[in-house]
């Protein structure tokens, strides 16, 4: 072991479902506009763009069942309903055909987003880094492994605020299936085991104010919940 200068920062993990492991993440990517309603109300047209990424970083997870402080900077916190893909073996370049051998499971999570900040950031052709990317952004709920779940290409898919349904879609409506958001993002990066895939949200975002619980239902997953303080 090197000595370090400072503490070594802890390994972001992610909790698997009815049992007492944990998966350890690498990065966390994530896909923007991959359901067509959710395209069109941010007004895009969802048949003309290849699917593109952005990042959050890994230790921006927040497990479920947390309490978060509303984030700085924003009057506008979005949640977006999301499949998160994790990744248990790495590779470049893989086919569509091959991407499932890749996957070592699945769970819900809340891609939080400063709406306020993304809109700017849209207007000035800036990065979304400040919108996307912030501390406890991350909501991440226990994983479950594919051997259990399966392929998970379809399935409701749901946000809830206080009880209220705010997204309700099918996880058979993304446009870019999951084996295609694994072989379009692995021509851009080398995939590493550890590294979890952010899979887009339906329509229906809206926001969260203090106060207010946010949950995230995909069938056949634990719950992706937090509670704004
Ligand atoms: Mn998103």
């Amino acid at each position: 072991m090197s000595k370090t200068v400072i503490p070594t920062p802890s390994q972001p993990l992610l909790p698997v479902a009815n049992s007492d492991l944990h998966f350890p993440v690498r990065r966390i990517f994530c896909v923007g506009r991959n359901y067509a309603e959710h395209a069109r109300e941010m007004g895009h047209d969802p048949d003309r763009e290849p699917p593109f990424f952005f990042t959050k970083p890994a230790d921006a997870i927040v497990h479920s069942g947390t309490h978060i402080p509303y984030p700085p900077a924003t009057e506008n916190l979005h949640h977006e309903a999301e499949l998160v893909v994790a990744i248990g073996v790495g590779g470049a370049k893989i086919p569509t055909d091959k991407a499932q051998h890749h996957i070592w499971g699945f769970a819900a999570g809340n891609d939080l987003t400063r709406r306020d900040l993304q809109s700017q950031a849209k207007a000035a052709r800036r990065p979304w880094d400040m919108a996307k990317g912030f501390d406890h952004s991350a909501v991440i709920g226990p994983l479950h492994p594919i051997s259990e779940v399966g392929s998970m290409t379809s399935g409701r898919i749901a946000a809830y605020v206080d009880e209220e349904l705010r997204q309700e879609a099918d996880l058979s409506e993304m446009i870019w299936p999951i084996a295609d958001v694994i072989a379009h993002l692995s021509h851009f990066v080398t995939l590493a085991p550890g590294d979890l895939i952010m899979t887009g949200t339906p329509a229906g975002v809206g926001p969260i104010a203090r106060g207010q619980s946010c949950r995230i239902e995909i069938a056949g997953l634990s719950y992706a919940e937090i509670t704004l303080t």
